[in-house]
């Protein structure tokens, strides 16, 4: 038996993507599976997720094992490429590797590829200022790549929310002007929201939308849960108990002794650590769930291990599963808030030591 274990459920990612088109419903559905789809696993996730329109990834390297895995829908490489043989690539397995910079126009001005690139996005700078083509250089960069011979004539506008979480704030509003500006100019189609508009905001749905996060049943929002929205976690992150003992009041856990007794314990050790991608942010700070019941993570994380408090939980044993997140009664977007970050993180620093076990198809 292998533990750690991330369970993957099929169903639940094919209920939060009906739960996409059930917000924007008149809308093209890009799905954002980068990062091994949040960690996730991304075989496993671009198969449940064969009724998107279109796939969208960080890296080449990323859309290039996607293909070599037989996945035919369009994927865009939101970072795009920098140099002529990555367009090349990029043009062999027909892939589209995001505009955002004029140096990227320049070099397909410059070069011609074995046959021109499909489905091609031009990624504006609405105001994020990350990446993009600042919103008055659109229509020079698109005739220039018109002109180029090295694309086909499907273009679109993408551009990205920097406070998409905060939902009514005003530069979410200013973004968007700009993005139904350029629509209103160039009759393109325009793909801005990722998950947080797609759930808060729906005048940015537009023409496609982007999301990532809601696909793997989490909530963007840090005021929300994700069953607020309709959604079902994805993962289930569960290890086991691999010891259990006796404290004296006075004696102390873990590297540092960290965690001192107050009084006669019962201590349990689970099977995770730093190592495997449980952050050490949580040292002193989480909780797990054990047969039902919630205990208090001790001490510091170490790389293979957590020390848990069974005082109140002593019935159990060596062998019994943990729960670290991914269940109703235990939330990743809580996990995150006691690691001070957000739960994009946790899921995506998931160690290779995790099992991934995808369940119901
Ligand atoms: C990661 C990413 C997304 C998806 O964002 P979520 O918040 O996970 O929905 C969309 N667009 C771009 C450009 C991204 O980098």
């Amino acid at each position: 038996m292998t533990f750690p274990t991330a369970t993957i459920s099929i169903s639940a990612l094919q209920h939060n993507f009906a739960r996409v088109k059930h917000y924007a419903p008149k809308s093209k559905v890009m799905s954002v599976i980068k990062a091994d789809a949040y960690g996730h696993g991304v075989i496993a996730v671009a198969e449940a997720l064969k009724q998107s329109d279109a796939f969208a990834v960080a890296r080449l390297s990323e859309a290039v094992s996607l293909r070599d895995h037989g996945v035919t829908l369009p994927i865009v490489i939101l970072e795009g490429v920098n140099t002529a043989d990555d367009f090349q690539l990029a043009a062999e397995f027909n892939l589209s590797p995001v505009i955002h910079l004029s140096s990227q126009v320049d070099l397909l001005s410059s070069i011609t590829l074995i046959q021109p690139l499909r489905f091609n996005w031009i990624m504006v700078d609405s105001g994020m200022h990350r990446l993009g083509i600042r919103p008055e250089d659109i229509e020079t960069a698109l005739s220039r790549l018109k002109v180029s011979g090295n694309m086909n004539d499907e273009f679109g506008l993408m551009s990205h929310f920097a406070n998409s979480d905060l939902v009514g704030d005003i530069r979410n509003q200013h973004q968007l002007e700009h993005m139904l500006s350029l629509k209103e100019k160039t009759g393109l189609p325009v793909c801005l929201s990722n998950s947080a508009a797609v759930l808060a905001y729906p005048e940015s749905h537009l023409d496609w939308v982007r999301p990532g996060l809601m696909l793997y049943g989490i909530s963007p929002f840090a005021e929300t849960t994700s069953a607020e929205h309709g959604l079902l976690p994805v993962m289930q992150l569960t290890t086991r108990l691999i010891s259990t003992y006796d404290l004296n009041t006075g004696e102390q856990v873990g590297y540092g002794g960290d965690w001192t007794a107050k009084q006669p314990s019962r201590i349990g050790v689970a099977s995770i650590g730093y190592g495997d991608g449980y952050s050490r942010h949580l040292s002193n700070q989480s909780e797990v769930v054990i047969q039902g019941q919630r205990c208090p993570v001790i001490g510091r994380i170490s790389m293979d291990t957590i020390c848990i408090n069974l005082t109140d939980c002593i019935q159990a044993n060596v062998g019994d599963e943990v729960l670290l997140w991914g269940r109703s009664e235990l939330m990743v977007e809580e996990i995150a808030n006691y690691a001070g970050t957000i739960p994009y993180e946790l899921v995506t620093v998931l160690s290779k030591r995790v099992n991934r076990d995808v369940k119901d198809g």
